[in-house]
């Protein structure tokens, strides 16, 4: 018997155990806990050998083959030190279940044997025209043949049916595309960091430069090399596009890994990651967590995008950690945009990061024409949200025979509900927010937790009868208005919480491409990575929307979004042009649109950061205290800011409401660190939060640089 160290995935982390015989760090086991046994990995931490033997439970090994090597343990160290988080909650996000280790099955098909089921009834007619050319998934054939699973199931009983396993997909041809010069350096350049150990490029081209086409042959590099490659997108639905891209380019399908994937097909990527048979994933932010056999490449799409932020349990930025992932694994990270976060621009001009530039839009189409639509000069009608102005140039983008993208990053038909007699707002009852009228379902719904209710006939504070008033716009009422203005175009809104989910919306989109829509109304999600190549108008409905809550990242957050999304006009025809309504025309987010020019509005964010101490240039931390009672949250906001370390330049902040001062019924209270970039912030703040421990229904989370600076 031997001691080993294991950490379970649970918050108790790492505990000592026995086994039979030595197991390597790394080794997968299944670990007694209690009357239960967990999953945990063998790590390497010394054991603990003041525990007595005959206390200590055994362990053994639950695989032969997969196992967690050195790179994936140190990025899982690093990721539990950086944002302060068990490291037994960071294992949890790299492991599955037992299943996820069994080997995956080859897929399975229905075939017909030659045999009859008896009588030919027309619906067994169907399914024997269905498998004429070959073999099918049971699922699939019930979609084709249109028949029931019952008359499936009877034929396989009959014996006119057999299971089989289905051929693999034979490889196509990979197509190579026709680069730029531009695309082709920058493609060499990646492709020849490839098996060169740890760098990071940003690789910054202007919306429609081909970005994505530089960073397949960057993959398909990795791949020739007999590496291992993933690509990190920042938003579930852009995932088929990508995958889409690369299938074309490898010749085979990559694996795909986010929330939208049942658990069983997970399990077989997580297994396929592990022994090395996929070599290519596209994934949410999780799919950081995979067990890579060998990591030859990361990518992060879209690296600015807010969306890479985790929020819940372990708060991470998937952006950073991709970069500590890949610097485990000795690799290469590509960081891929338009607009860059302010924090990368700055390791890119502290020369930490090797900047590949495309400054020009692939076929040499020009960039859109940006105007400022002032709403204080020529406001809409009342009631209504498009300025005469801006359907004037509708009408004629429309008349051409050209697409309009109406853009306004907010869901549903009305923000806030009044009513007209008392002034009573229609609140969330368990949140500090407003809720959201959605008339299509007739509900009204809080965006922070989910809570929806009948939109109600009275006013709830005063009983006045058909009082409550939509107040502001979201995507539907742009929509009502879009079809009362323009009635012969064919109106489509694009927004993430449409019905039928990633699948739908991806169809949708592909509608869009086709140019079988004249007018697309959409949320933030149109403004990423989709061509739509009859697109030469893009309308943004709310300029200032980003601008309102004055926190000091806002006029980057609002830049990049504008950005993308009056990006999205004139992609493969030039003409493009984009129109923005705003009361702020001279805010330096919005005047810097106006005047393109994005190398000022950087270099005068960057100035406004350093002089206000604020990212990139000292580093910040977050507390947020909540309670389900607001005293106790009180108490132990104010137990740490009495105890706060007293460290030179160290400086904390608050406590103050979070700015969500009630989220699910939860008190919020945050406290905001802020200490030089040179201090080792984490072992600070580690013993701080050791010395005041939590009571009650007090919750406390860490937020590593937070991206709100509030
Ligand atoms: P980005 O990621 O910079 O927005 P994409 O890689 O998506 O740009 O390219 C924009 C569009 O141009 C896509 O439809 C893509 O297929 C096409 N494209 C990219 N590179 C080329 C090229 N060298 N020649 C022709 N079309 C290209
Ligand atoms: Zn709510």
């Amino acid at each position: 018997m031997t001691r080993v160290s294991v950490l379970i995935a649970h918050q108790l982390g790492l505990l000592t155990y026995r086994a039979e015989t030595a197991l390597a760090p790394g080794t997968i086991v299944a670990a007694p806990l209690g009357n239960r046994a967990v999953m945990g990995v063998v790590w390497d931490d010394p054991a603990d050998e003041a525990v007595p033997a005959e206390k200590l439970k055994v362990v053994s090994a639950l695989s032969e083959d997969l196992s967690f090597d050195g790179p994936l343990r140190r990025f899982i160290d690093f990721v539990a030190a950086y944002t302060l988080a068990p490291r037994g909650a960071v294992l949890k996000l790299t492991l599955r279940g037992p299943e996820a280790l069994e080997a995956v099955e080859p897929a399975k098909g229905l075939t017909l044997t030659g045999l009859s089921p008896g009588k030919w009834t027309p619906a067994r007619e169907r399914v024997r025209a269905a498998l004429a050319a070959g073999p099918m998934p049971r699922a699939r054939l019930g979609e084709v043949a249109g028949v029931s699973s019952a008359i499936i199931t009877g034929m396989l009983k009959a014996g006119a049916l057999a299971q089989m396993d289905l051929p693999e997909a034979l490889p196509a041809e990979p197509k190579m595309p026709e680069l730029s010069a531009d695309q082709n350096a920058a493609a060499e350049a990646l492709s020849a960091s490839i098996g060169e150990g740890f760098s990071v490029t940003l690789l910054n081209g202007v919306t429609g430069s081909g970005k994505t086409a530089v960073y397949l042959e960057a993959v398909a590099a990795a791949l020739a090399a007999g590496r291992q490659a993933l690509v990190l997108m920042p938003e579930i639905a852009l995932t088929p596009m990508v995958v889409a891209r690369l299938t074309e380019r490898l010749g085979h399908e990559p694996a795909e890994w986010h929330s939208g994937r049942t658990p069983a097909a997970r399990n077989a990527v997580w297994r396929q990651v592990a022994d090395g048979s996929a070599s290519v994933v596209v994934g949410a932010r999780s799919a950081l967590f995979l067990p890579f056999r060998d990591l030859g490449l990361v990518v992060v799409d879209e690296e600015h995008d807010a969306s890479f932020k985790q929020e819940d349990g372990v708060v991470y930025h998937a952006r950073d950690m991709a970069i500590a992932r890949a610097q485990a694994a000795s690799a290469p990270v590509v960081l891929a945009s338009a607009t860059p976060s302010i924090e990368t621009q700055h390791n890119a001009a502290r020369g930490r990061y090797r900047v590949l530039a495309l400054p020009d839009r692939v076929g040499g189409a020009a960039l859109p024409d940006i105007g400022l639509i002032d709403l204080r000069q020529t406001p809409p009608p009342k009631g209504e949200w498009l300025a005469p102005p801006v359907r004037a140039a509708v009408t004629q983008t429309l008349s051409a025979g050209y697409q309009v993208l109406l853009f306004l990053n907010r869901r549903g038909y009305a923000p806030l509900t009044v009513c007209r007699k008392c002034g009573h707002r229609m609140l969330c009852p368990n949140c500090s927010a407003s809720l959201v009228e959605h008339r299509l379902r007739g509900t009204l719904v809080c965006h922070h937790c989910g809570y929806f209710e009948k939109k109600p006939d009275t006013c709830s504070a005063c009983g006045a009868v058909d009082s409550l008033t939509p107040c502001g716009p979201g995507v539907e009422r742009v929509e009502e208005e879009a079809r009362a203005v323009w009635p012969d175009a064919r109106v489509l809104t694009l927004s993430s919480d449409m019905a039928g989910g990633p699948a739908e919306l991806s169809a949708a989109l592909d509608r869009a491409s086709r140019g079988e829509a004249d007018i697309i109304v959409g949320t933030q999600l149109v403004a990423k990575g989709f061509t739509l190549p009859k697109l030469q108008l893009v309308v943004v409905v709310d300029g200032d929307l980003g601008l309102a809550s004055g926190d000091p990242r806002a006029g980057e957050r609002t830049f990049q979004l504008l950005t993308q999304v009056t990006g999205r006009a004139g992609r493969v025809t030039s003409g493009g042009r984009a129109l923005i309504q705003t009361h702020a025309p001279e805010h330096p987010a919005i005047a810097a649109m106006a005047r393109q020019d994005a190398e000022a509005f950087y270099a005068e964010e960057m100035l406004m950061r350093r002089d206000g101490w604020l990212p990139p240039f000292v580093r910040l931390a977050a507390i947020i205290v909540s309670a389900l009672d607001r005293q106790q949250a009180v108490d132990h906001a104010q137990l740490l800011a009495r105890t706060a370390p007293d460290v030179t330049d160290l400086e904390v902040l608050g406590p103050a409401e979070a700015p969500m001062a009630i989220l699910r019924g939860r008190y919020r209270f945050r406290l905001l660190i802020r200490a030089p970039r040179t201090m080792k912030l984490q072992s600070i703040l580690g013993e701080w939060l050791a010395a005041a421990p939590i009571t009650g229904t007090v919750r406390r989370s860490v937020d590593i640089d937070p991206q709100s600076f509030l």
